[in-house]
């Protein structure tokens, strides 16, 4: 955040412990390892190092065509995304999620896009 100017504090706001950078909001973050772990049920040894190393797994476990692949990704950026809009809800002061809405909302949005089906596969299958 500070490389792009911006000036307070550069404590993470999802666990105001760590210093907040990009792979720290998409891996390290105990945060997001939480909703990380529930969305991707017993695939919880692997831990992504950044937004990339993530979506690499994922395309690993998941494959890049059928159903399941595109759940899997779906999943993944639907992660990504709510992550990142907690953050901001938190740094400019709205209302804070704790994870257990944010696992419900990536959950409620993959059920309202046609995948829950598949998802559930990963969910359960881990
Ligand atoms: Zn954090």
């Amino acid at each position: 955040m500070k490389d792009w100017g911006f000036q307070g504090s550069d404590t993470c706001v999802l666990c105001d412990v760590c210093v907040e950078t990009r792979d720290h909001l998409f891996s390290t973050c105990c945060y997001f390892k939480v909703a990380f772990e529930q969305l991707f049920g017993l695939y919880t040894n692997f831990r992504p190092r950044n937004r990339e190393d993530g979506l690499n797994w994922v395309i690993k476990n998941f494959g890049w065509k059928g159903e399941e692949a595109a759940a899997g990704r779906l999943i993944w950026q639907s992660v990504l995304s709510h992550t990142w809009r907690e953050r901001c809800n938190r740094a400019f002061g709205a209302d804070r999620k704790d994870v257990k809405a944010l696992v419900r909302i990536v959950k409620m949005e993959v059920k309202l896009l046609g995948w829950e089906l598949f998802a559930q596969k990963i969910w359960v299958r881990g």
